[in-house]
């Protein structure tokens, strides 16, 4: 079946030096033919070769460019694909889009040369929405976790379950339409250990989504701390610009910033609170007490301590706040003479938390002002959140909400298989529930999903991809 040409601007709408229209689908080298005026008829020219002219509107030049050509299978989206780069500025890559459109080509919609890439088996779903967390990855790690999915790491090894599960639910089926040849008896305590595998390696993937959704969406972290404590400081050698208002005057910080901070491959969301204390100023009252309700929500709580003035009761208002939290405390300002140590803090913590979790909260000595301790910091953080040893060649991660349902899905069905072996049920009550959690994984790779479902998936893209 003959299916449209769709074209679209593949790069961002704002003036830059590039801008790319491309063009995918049966008719696009026809397309190309019809407004294209340089050397070459580029229905006959090779695959993956480039080739400088104009684009022509009618009698209308409308841009020098260079057009670089892709023949089926051997491209993005499996089709012939026709790239045209030409100068980018917003006007004059819109003219060249509507040229295309006007010579038989319709608009692509958001996500479409995706689509097409797999609905032509060209990738699975899983590594098709890996391409639009490759877009929108704003750390090393989003980076990492998401190219690591783009080249196949989840596609492989749901593959390589899904592949066991059929191969053991295609024997029951066998060993129970010939009963006579194959012995089916016992079979339930072989597939007892199979299944348990397959569960734990199901397990270590619905465990691993903790650390993928940090890695993709970075961790919701509040600095919290008295007036003066250094959080403005410390949130604009992080941002590595003067965002936050950094004064002497106690309570300046009163509304809410947040601002997105890499530090050591992971994304901070991080929000600088008003200072923690007990206030007459109706403003400020309601800063604090959003910092209150801030505070209680997030992944990672920073309290930053001026550790060269004593403790007061706003401190202990804060530490109060702590419990059951994660929590790293920054003893700031350790470029002065400091009247507060670790020692010091800890005894006061205790006093407000619970002992043994007072003795867990990790505590670094930084200075905001001269940029010491940042890096412990970041190592810190790194622990905490990845257990400190992230690697992407032989662990896969699971970074989308979806696929975590799904494999909690096939976690419940293969538990399922393993209540029925238990119970001594018919091996064919174990071939539903192996069933099920072949369906549910394969919606991972999209090949028991259905179309409403695919699209949605796809209408989340951006336009051009
Ligand atoms: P916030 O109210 O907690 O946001 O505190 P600010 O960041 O506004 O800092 C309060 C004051 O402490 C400012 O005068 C900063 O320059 C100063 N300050 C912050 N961090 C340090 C530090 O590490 N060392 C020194 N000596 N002063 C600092």
């Amino acid at each position: 079946m003959k299916k449209d040409t769709i074209a679209a601007i593949s790069t961002g709408m704002t003036n830059s030096g590039i801008g790319i229209v491309r063009i995918s689908g049966d008719e696009a080298f026809h397309v190309i033919d019809k407004i294209y005026k340089g050397k070459d008829r580029l229905k006959e020219a090779e695959s993956h070769t480039i080739h400088y002219g104009f684009i022509i509107d009618e009698e209308e030049t409308i841009d020098e460019v260079l057009v670089m050509l892709m023949r089926s299978p051997r491209t993005f989206t499996g089709e012939d694909t026709v790239e045209i780069n030409c100068h980018g500025g917003t006007y004059v890559v819109k003219r060249v889009l509507e040229t295309v459109i006007k010579n038989g080509a319709r608009p692509a919609e958001p996500g479409e040369f995706t689509k097409r890439a797999f609905l032509n088996g060209k990738m699975d779903l899983s590594q098709a929405e890996a391409v639009i967390d490759v877009i929108t990855s704003k750390s090393e790690y989003a980076l990492q976790s998401s190219i690591s999915q783009l080249k196949g790491s989840v596609k492989n090894k749901i593959e390589d379950i899904r592949k066991q599960i059929i191969y053991h639910t295609a024997f029951i089926e066998t060993a129970l339409d010939d009963p006579e040849h194959i012995e089916i008896d016992g079979y339930g305590d072989t597939l007892k250990g199979v299944v348990e595998n397959q569960k734990a390696e199901i397990w270590q993937l619905i465990a691993s989504a903790d650390s993928g959704r940090i890695m993709k969406e970075g961790i919701q972290t509040v600095i919290a701390g008295k007036p003066n404590a250094g959080k403005s400081s410390l949130l604009n050698v992080l941002a590595g610009k003067d965002r936050a208002i950094v004064t002497d005057i106690e309570g300046t910080t009163r509304d809410i910033l947040e601002e997105q901070i890499c530090l050591g491959g992971l994304t901070l969301n991080m929000i600088d609170t008003a200072g923690i204390r007990n206030t007459d100023d109706i403003i400020e009252k309601i800063g604090v007490d959003k910092a209150k309700d801030y505070v209680k929500n997030s992944n990672l709580i920073i309290y930053v301590v001026d550790a060269s003035r004593p403790l007061d009761s706003n401190d202990k208002e804060i530490m109060g706040l702590l419990k059951d939290r994660k929590v790293i405390i920054l003893l700031n300002k350790s470029d002065l003479n400091t009247v507060i140590t670790k020692e010091n803090l800890k005894e006061e913590l205790k006093l407000v938390l619970e002992e043994n979790f007072a003795e867990e909260i990790p505590m670094i000595d930084i200075s905001a002002k001269e940029e010491q301790g940042l890096s412990e910091f970041e190592e810190t953080l790194n622990e905490m959140f990845l257990n400190g040893d992230v690697s992407f060649n032989d662990e896969v991660y699971i970074t989308n909400i979806r696929h975590k349902a799904a494999l909690t899905d096939a976690y419940k069905s293969l538990e399922k298989v393993l209540e029925s072996i238990e119970n001594q049920m018919p091996e064919d009550f174990f071939s539903i529930d192996l069933m099920d959690a072949y369906e549910s994984l394969g919606s991972i790779t999209g090949e028991t999903i259905g179309e409403d479902l695919v699209n949605e998936i796809f209408s989340k893209f951006c336009m051009g991809k």
